[in-house]
């Protein structure tokens, strides 16, 4: 089976056996995600953070896999994917856009991606957020949401994913920077060392970095440039 990862074809075994669900719903998120419900395999399990692969479910695509991350939890009756789409070239995120409920996918089992491992920084990238959206909403229906942080950057103010519900989960400690729109409201422009110094000061926490794999790697090595410990930063697996 071949999955295609930012670009990348990467040939993998995927161990264990693809379900076969429904679409249930597709609805817009941002100007270019979406969100979809999928039923829940009977006796499917996953963890918060974890991730899977999707296909559809016709002769032409069945073989072309993409991972996505869960932010629906365990205990719900559906499954939840927030998925970017590309409009600009044949691939399966196009093609998902243009689905009608009903339509069938195949799911294999899930991987973990992203732990949550204690307190800490959360910093996201575009659609990374969606394992963070998993673990605050876990941390928010146990009551233990404390005093995690969010620094989330977005290319508009339009592309930021649910918004309303991460400002009722994170309260003060949700912190928005718009990458390429200049606006009073906000920090704009990319992430440096100054924005982290003064976002999250704290280096002896957790630090969560999640996105674009190159805003992940800047952001690791700044990170460790001041002077978080390289066991401390908790990146997908
Ligand atoms: C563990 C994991 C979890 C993930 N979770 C999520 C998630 O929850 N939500 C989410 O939205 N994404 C997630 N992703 C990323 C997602 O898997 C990819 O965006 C998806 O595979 C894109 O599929 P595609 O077939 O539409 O595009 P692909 O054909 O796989 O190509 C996608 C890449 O091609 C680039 N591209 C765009 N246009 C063109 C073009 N014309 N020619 C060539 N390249 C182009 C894009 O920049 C993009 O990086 C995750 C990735 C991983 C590894």
């Amino acid at each position: 089976m071949t999955i295609r990862i930012y670009g990348m074809h990467v040939d993998i075994m995927v161990m264990g056996m693809e379900h076969s669900v429904r679409l249930l719903k597709l609805e817009t998120v941002t100007p270019d995600t979406r969100r979809l419900v999928l039923e829940k395999p009977p006796g499917y399990h996953y963890e918060t953070g974890a991730a899977a692969e999707i296909a559809i479910d016709r002769p032409e695509w069945r073989e072309e896999c993409r991972p996505f991350n869960f932010t629906s939890l365990e205990e719900d009756d559906e499954l939840e994917f927030i998925v970017k789409i590309y409009p600009a070239h044949e691939g399966v995120t196009r093609q998902l856009a243009e689905l009608k409920p009903d339509a069938k996918l195949l799911l294999t089992e899930p991987f973990g991606t992203i732990r949550y491992r204690g307190e800490g920084y959360f910093i996201a990238g575009g659609t990374g957020i969606t394992p963070f959206i998993a673990i605050f909403r876990r941390l928010s229906r146990d009551g233990n949401i404390g005093g995690n942080t969010l620094l989330y950057s977005v290319r508009t103010e339009d592309d930021i994913i649910l918004r309303a519900e991460l400002d009722r989960m994170l309260g003060e400690n949700v912190i928005y920077n718009l990458s390429h729109e200049p606006n009073r409201k906000y920090k704009s422009g990319l992430i440096d060392p100054r924005y982290l110094r003064h976002h999250a000061p704290d280096t002896s926490r957790h630090f969560y970095v999640c996105g674009p794999e190159d805003m992940v790697r800047d952001i690791r090595d700044m990170l460790q440039y001041l002077g978080v410990a390289p066991d401390s930063i908790v990146v997908e697996e």
